[in-house]
């Protein structure tokens, strides 16, 4: 597995800081609320320029004019107002206008005060491109996306959780594989960010998979697979997806049926979703050359509402798809719960 190389593009005065308070309240205070530190998210505030995580080989390779729009879909629920607002402006800033269809914002009723007149008020810097739809009742991330959808106007719809910075030409090779295969659905390759140091970190290549007790995992990609011409850009086949970030060719999404909108909250969409494009004529795939940094948050607990709605979805989607291997993958489920 080749770790990417590239410049480091962030300067100095830039990179987090590292000296980290750990008897600061604050930083507790935060890391309960939203997983990640939400002093350096502050600090760093509403865009910075992140290193270029791309290999070397992707530098070379030139994309056409005439690809396909974007509706970008971002929903979120009681978010950091500053990772939310890096999120909206990384894209802004890092995405060609003429690709750039708009991007759609779904409040899944989010409670805090600052996503509300204050977030109108940021957003306005970016009048024209942006929609903002406020759900009336939380729906979960799953029909969030929907609705989100339902709203596109865009050739593909592309798909980011509220706590993403993109990376340089991010978009242009996750349009340009789906204008060659309306059916292939793409993910970039997810750098990670740091929820401590808020680091930008590069991450290898890997694909995802899930193990039978349907829960994600990352996998290898063997040295041999990005031997060929292309090296390590060469889009790479994925059985599963993580969820959070993918594009797809709009009219195709309505042709699989969208998300299973009877799954709440979170959670086993992402193992459905790449379920369901493997069995109605899609293929997944890891573009390499596409990065977009995610935070990893870490929160201590998970919600019981969200351990009740990730069985419930679970069993769902082994219904729905798993036939004759659904007694040993709902046992095993069981037995977890
Ligand atoms: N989200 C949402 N409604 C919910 C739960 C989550 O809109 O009920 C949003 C959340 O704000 C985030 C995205 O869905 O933008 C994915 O959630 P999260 O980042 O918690 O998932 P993870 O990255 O941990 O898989
Ligand atoms: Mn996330």
């Amino acid at each position: 597995m080749e770790e990417s190389t590239g410049n480091s593009g962030a300067s100095p005065r830039e990179r987090p800081d590292k000296n980290i308070n750990f008897s600061d309240p604050e930083l507790f205070k935060g890391l309960l609320k939203h997983g990640f530190n939400t002093i350096i998210s502050r600090r760093l505030g509403s865009a910075r320029e992140v290193p270029d995580a791309r290999n070397k080989k992707c530098l070379q390779k030139h994309y056409s004019l005439h690809l396909p729009s974007a509706s970008i879909i971002i929903c979120f629920y009681n978010e950091e107002f500053n990772a939310l607002f890096r999120t909206v402006s990384s894209i802004m800033y890092l995405t060609p206008e003429y690709f750039l269809e708009e991007i759609i914002l779904v409040d899944d009723m989010s409670e805090f005060d600052d996503l509300k007149e204050k977030l109108d008020y940021h957003l306005e810097a970016f009048r024209g491109k942006i929609k903002l739809i406020r759900n009336k009742k939380r729906e979960g991330l799953i029909r969030s996306r929907v609705i989100g959808a339902s709203h596109a106007s865009g050739d593909i719809l592309v798909f980011l959780d509220s706590h993403c910075e993109v990376n340089k030409v991010w978009l242009e090779p996750l349009l340009s594989a789906i204008a060659k295969d309306h059916k292939s659905v793409v993910c970039p390759v997810i750098d990670v960010i740091d929820h401590m140091t808020l680091e930008y970190k590069p991450a290898p290549i890997v694909r995802g998979a899930f193990d039978w007790n349907l829960k994600f995992k990352w996998d290898h990609v063997f040295s041999y697979e990005m031997d060929g011409p292309e090296g390590p850009s060469k889009p790479i086949r994925s059985p599963a997806m993580a969820g959070g970030i993918f594009a797809i060719y709009r009219h195709y999404f309505n042709e699989i049926g969208q998300y299973d909108k009877g799954m709440d909250l979170w959670g086993g969409e992402n193992v459905e979703f790449s379920l369901r494009v493997w069995m109605c004529g899609g293929q997944l795939f890891i573009i390499p050359c596409s990065r977009v940094g995610h935070i990893s948050k870490q929160l201590s607990e998970m919600n019981p509402e969200i351990k009740k709605a990730i069985s419930h979805n679970y069993l769902r989607l082994v219904h729905v798809w798993l036939d004759e291997y659904k007694v040993s993958s709902t046992s095993l489920l069981w037995s977890n719960v």
